[in-house]
């Protein structure tokens, strides 16, 4: 059984949670710095990125977040959780935990594709197709060569790995299909 951390300051985190002890493992919320602590893995949830950069911040956790990422714990981001580990955001706007080497759009597919549903294989993660839900989504515009990319829609980057880094623009935790959380909790 292993220990997944979700950051817990904002957004959907009782979802991830709910999945992880549907697979048997423990799903902690974290909002702590010291709650980082023996952690087999971290989630960095769907929310708002503005609002959990500022809560990080003010809740004092960001700097030991930071180091843990740069010394191997695992760490998936989705969607804000995805803006959130970018180096760098499009637009100039101010980056957060700065650790993947990842250039990151918010709120890429504008109005008109606010949110949508779509079902895909990615290859190096299973052969089956995965439900993807983007809401207010982000995507990646640019990686380095560091990063593998592990899907693009209409050309946009909407998930990639660095090492222990995952992140992905949709989010599984809103569906039933529990493949990328068994894919996380096998990196850790
Ligand atoms: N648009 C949000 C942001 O920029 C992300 C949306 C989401 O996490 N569903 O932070």
């Amino acid at each position: 059984m292993k220990k997944i951390g979700v950051l817990a300051l904002q957004g959907a985190f009782n979802e991830h949670i709910e999945i992880i002890k549907s697979l048997g493992h423990e799903g902690i919320e974290i909002r702590k710095a010291e709650q980082l602590n023996n952690l087999d893995g971290i989630i960095l949830p769907g929310g708002e990125s503005t609002a959990m950069g500022k809560l990080l911040d003010d809740f004092q956790i960001k700097e030991t977040l930071v180091n843990k990422i740069n010394n191997g714990l695992p760490v998936w981001g989705t969607c804000a959780g995805m803006i959130l580990l970018a180096k760098e955001l499009d637009g100039g706007e101010n980056a957060h935990l700065k650790v993947m080497d990842i250039k990151v759009k918010r709120n890429a597919y504008g109005s008109q594709l606010d949110s949508f549903v779509t079902n895909e294989v990615i290859e190096d993660i299973s052969e089956n197709e995965i439900p993807m839900v983007f809401i207010r989504a982000p995507y990646i515009v640019d990686i380095d060569e560091k990063v593998d990319l592990l899907h693009k829609i209409d050309g946009n980057i909407v998930a990639a790995r660095q090492g222990n880094m995952l992140a992905t623009s949709f989010h599984p935790e809103l569906t039933n299909d529990t493949t990328f959380h068994e894919y996380f909790i096998n990196m850790s």
